[in-house]
């Protein structure tokens, strides 16, 4: 058995497939996602998708923000099996006020389905959420919805995809029928014909699409695994998901070629997600999911082989070693105790705030995996502290929430009053909200002069003279790195040309 273990190892590795869905409110994630869990016969729970059940009532004030507002903020993970794969779905908050969660969630897939409203085409957030699978080169399948409605014109949609986001598009299926006719799909790349009703040789709508799949043929690339894999190249699907059109063509193309658990980039090499020793990426936390034990659960992408319950793992950030006794899946809003996972699945690890963004876990190797990202906060407030008596407490509040991603914590080098940088004005009220009800401390917000922030790199000495010129608009991040804030992107842009040994970030890859 001992020279055969790590093919079983393997094939449970390469049959994962680990994907988010990107879109623009609206174009129907939801729907979709309830599709697909049906098709992957987890119709039981795909109801929890949407539930906005009794449970949720019993949780932590900052919930009760996700309840009245009818928001999602909880990201979470939803596995099934299909096609002989195991999908594991992450979720992503709905709402775009999170999006820094949802990029790091984005971080921890290996492929994305990009749903595309047919009749609206590439809308702002859509491009937004892609150009972060860019950054990563995600593989990314384009899933063009409501066909069954009034529509644009299939090429003219490729075309916009094509030359609005430089992405080059290959029709995987087509379209038989339009909006009110819509009633199937012809995959382009098995040649079979899926519609929802039998149609004669010469159906009007058979015959139309000969015609614009010979004008495919000829005018359209075809697909090529390597430029998907690469990022480069998206297969594109026609369908409708309220009437469960094309989400099987979908599934099926991603059994067939969806990237298995790609290889991690540690900093000192790179980690096969085959290889038999277990390795974690730390990407996202969530604190308090049960306001009686004030828990953080760390979620952790396997990087490569195989967890089991009860395993010891190096913390290889603090070096120190640590069993985990219950790792948890969580489906939608439930979560149950996972007895092993492999690379490509989500694992959720209870802690006390020991686990950051951005740490790895490892059998015992000595690896820090890089990619985890920052990204630049667009808001930033400066924090008022109401009673004076609570400094100390509203510290250690700020950092133990920057820690867990709620906000992004500066501190400005000449001593004022800290300034939390957030993506959308939605984290400060549950900032504010949850340091209340976990810490007892009131806060408010003052403005702040500043509209941009970027971490800044370069020789030392130069940074230092950097900081030194611009004391007040100098703070170091939670991690202690340099940030400048501009007043204006005209600010920002002249502060560049005029230190042109220094680097400005938007991005700050943890690790
Ligand atoms: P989300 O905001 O992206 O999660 O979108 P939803 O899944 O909530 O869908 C938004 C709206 O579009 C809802 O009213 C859906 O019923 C509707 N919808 C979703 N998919 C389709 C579709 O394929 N065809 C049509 N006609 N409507 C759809």
């Amino acid at each position: 058995m001992s020279d055969t273990a790590s093919a079983p190892l393997s094939s449970d590795i390469t049959r994962r497939r680990t994907f988010a869905i990107i879109s623009h409110p609206d174009a129907g994630k939801t729907t979709l996602t309830e599709r697909i869990l049906r098709a992957g016969g987890a119709i039981q729970m795909a109801g929890n998708v949407r539930a906005k059940g009794e449970r949720r009532r019993t949780r932590s004030d900052w919930m009760g923000i996700e309840r009245d507002r009818g928001i999602s903020v909880v990201s979470s993970v939803m596995t099934f099996d299909y096609g002989g794969c195991v999908f594991n779905l992450l979720d992503t908050p709905g709402h775009e006020d999170f999006s820094e969660d949802t990029y790091r969630t984005l971080t921890a897939v290996d492929s994305a389905v990009m749903v595309i409203d047919a009749a609206k085409g590439i809308e702002d957030r859509t491009r937004k959420l892609f150009e972060i699978c860019r950054l990563r080169d995600i593989p990314i399948v384009t899933f063009i919805n409501k066909m069954d409605r009034e529509a644009q014109d299939p090429f003219a949609l490729l075309d916009e995809i094509a030359s609005s986001l430089a992405l080059d598009t290959s029709p995987a299926t087509w379209p038989v029928g339009r909006a009110a006719t819509f009633v199937g799909t012809y995959d382009i790349l098995t040649k079979k014909l899926h519609t929802t009703v039998e149609l004669p040789e010469d159906d009007a709508r058979l015959v139309q699409m000969r015609e614009e799949l010979e004008l495919v043929k000829a005018a359209l690339p075809e697909f090529d695994k390597e430029s998907f894999d690469a990022g480069h190249l998206t297969p594109v699907f026609f369908g409708s998901a309220i009437k469960e059109i094309g989400v099987t063509d979908l599934l099926d193309a991603l059994v067939a070629f969806g990237p298995p658990p790609r290889d991690q980039a540690a900093e000192t090499r790179v980690v096969k997600a085959t290889e038999p020793n277990m390795t974690a990426l730390v990407f996202k936390i969530q604190a308090n999911m049960d306001p009686n034990h004030r828990d953080r659960i760390a979620f952790a992408r396997i990087c490569s082989g195989k967890l089991s319950r009860g395993m010891r793992l190096k913390h290889t950030r603090t070096g120190k070693s640590f069993a985990v006794h219950t790792p948890q899946f969580f489906f939608a809003q439930d979560r149950h105790l996972a007895e092993e996972a492999f690379a490509g699945d989500v694992v959720g690890i209870p802690n006390h705030g020991t686990l950051r963004i951005g740490d790895t876990l490892t059998e015992g190797e000595d690896i820090q995996f890089t990619g985890v990202p920052h990204f630049a906060p667009e808001i930033l407030r400066r924090v008022r502290l109401d009673d004076a008596m609570k400094a100390k407490k509203l510290k250690q509040a700020l950092v133990q929430l920057a820690e867990e991603g709620v906000v992004q914590l500066f501190r400005p080098q000449d001593g004022a009053q800290p300034i939390v940088g957030v993506v959308g004005t939605l984290q400060l009220d549950v900032l504010q909200s949850r340091l209340k009800a976990e810490y007892g401390v009131a806060i408010g917000f003052d403005s702040t002069p500043y509209s941009l922030a970027r971490w800044i790199t370069g020789p030392r000495e130069k940074i230092e003279a950097f900081a030194a010129a611009h004391r007040s608009a100098m703070a170091d991040d939670l991690d202690d790195d340099p940030v400048f804030l501009a007043t204006s992107a005209f600010m920002m842009r002249r502060t560049e040309e005029q230190n042109p040994d220094i680097s400005f970030h938007d991005i700050k890859q943890i690790g």
